[in-house]
């Protein structure tokens, strides 16, 4: 089959061979009411209000959101607002842990008969997308009734990360069981797994586990960035091409990303929602680099003191991965997002100032949508949206390709995506 362009990265994957650990629990969490891609939840406890794990702390204002639990058991400290590192600002509820992890008596394995309950549990749990995008997957799963193939994404393709990685080495038979789960109550006869090749044990671990269901196979693939897109995760396992203003819903593929499938079958058995995270915390400034499973809300300076981060020297905080991770202005202020997959914490780094564009086409052939990035950018100095809405800069999923590329240090994904937004607004 023909490949979609892509970059090799150096991978940097020093995580891979290390089991997951569980940070020590935390004195206190701090739970943003804005943990997916949507709406921010209202919050529904008051400070001095004794909490559970997995109760439900922030309600949603409208069907972009679902709602936010409670990660620890203890009492609420403080309500107040917190700036993500999206630069969005959101109430926050603090919350004083007891140690003691008491479960919430709401929790409880929900009934899963038929499509209609898999949309709740996926609503109620707090559901979202386990690989950083924090996108609602209840819509995911409303969004058609004929699906007719399932795309599991465990390309983990950015350097560093590993969290995908362990999962499927570690807890292989969650994530067909959650697998088998979905196709069962959404009717789906096909499931196909997509790994990079550079991850041998969990391909080999989850193709055995795979085959104790009927319809769901492994598809192993080259180590390119960014083979975990979504567009190009669908192309290069089923060989379908999303056009342009259509979404995979509208193709009949669902694609869902490991941790999502490992998660909802663990709800199935346990009904405790979505609380807690496995990162990868790595990095040029990290002593020891490490997969930690901890509560949401935790304080990302828990995780680098484990670690043995040395704050001197770290010049760069990411919330997520090197290309798409967004930058955490504050390190004493941040937290741990339900949908963060990795925490990278980086020594200086030097930052040529771009220079003219020398036409090399490089990022041309990086660009996995056959983008042409350098007119983009030309487009843009001169405001022309018409050429813009030409070069179909709509399609662009911020992958950072071509910016890495480039020769001529130009911010090109920044100005591709600034591009989008001029055209949104137009
Ligand atoms: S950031 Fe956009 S334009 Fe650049 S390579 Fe990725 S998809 Fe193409
Ligand atoms: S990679 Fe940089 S220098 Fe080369 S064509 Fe693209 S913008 Fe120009």
């Amino acid at each position: 089959m023909k490949r979609l362009n892509g970059i090799r990265l150096p991978l940097r994957k020093k995580t891979e061979d290390k089991p997951v650990a569980a940070l020590p629990l935390p004195q206190y969490v701090r739970i943003p009411m804005l943990m997916h891609r949507g709406t921010p939840c209202v919050p529904t406890v008051e400070p001095d209000d004794y909490v559970t794990v997995g109760q439900v702390i922030g309600k949603p204002a409208d069907d972009m959101a679902v709602p936010i639990h409670a990660s620890v058991s203890g009492t609420v400290t403080a309500i107040a607002d917190y700036t993500l590192p999206d630069g969005n600002v959101v109430p926050c509820i603090e919350i004083e842990s007891d140690g003691n992890q008491t479960v919430s008596r709401s929790c409880r394995p929900p009934q899963l008969n038929n499509r209609a309950d898999l949309i709740n549990a996926a609503k109620e749990s707090g559901c979202v997308g386990c690989s950083g995008s924090g996108y609602l997957t209840y819509q995911k799963f409303a969004a058609s009734d004929k699906f007719t193939m399932l795309i599991v994404n465990g390309a983990e393709s950015e350097p560093y990360l590993t969290a995908d990685c362990r999962l499927m080495v570690e807890t292989p038979d969650d994530v067909i069981g959650g697998i088998a789960l979905i196709m069962k109550l959404l009717k789906i006869k096909e499931a196909r797994i997509g790994i990079q090749t550079d991850k041998p044990a969990a391909i080999r671990l989850m193709s055995d586990a795979a085959e104790k269901q009927k319809g769901i196979s492994v598809i192993p693939l080259p180590p390119l960035y960014p083979q975990g897109a979504e567009k190009v995760m669908i192309f290069h396992t089923c060989g379908v091409i999303v056009p342009e203003g259509k979404t995979s819903a509208d193709c009949g593929i669902l694609e869902l990303n490991v941790g999502t499938c490992a998660f909802l079958y663990r709800y199935s058995q346990t009904g405790i929602p979505l609380t807690e995270r496995v990162v990868t915390v790595a990095g040029s400034a990290v002593g020891s680099p490490a997969n930690l499973r901890v509560p949401v809300g935790t304080p990302v300076t828990d995780l680098l003191d484990e670690c043995s981060c040395d704050y001197d020297k770290m010049h760069e905080l990411l919330c997520g991965g090197p290309m798409m991770g967004q930058a955490i202005a504050n390190a004493e202020d941040a937290v741990i997002l339900r949908q963060q997959n990795a925490l990278l914490a980086r020594k200086g780094r030097e930052f040529p100032e771009p220079s003219a564009c020398m036409r090399c086409g490089a990022c041309m052939r990086a660009c996995p949508l056959n983008l042409m990035p350098t007119e983009i950018d030309r487009a843009f100095e001169q405001r022309d949206l018409r050429t813009l809405k030409q070069l179909h800069t709509g399609l662009c999923m911020n992958c950072g390709s071509c910016t890495y590329v480039c020769p001529a240090h130009r911010p090109l994904a920044e100005t591709v995506t600034r591009a989008k937004a001029a055209i949104a607004q137009d």
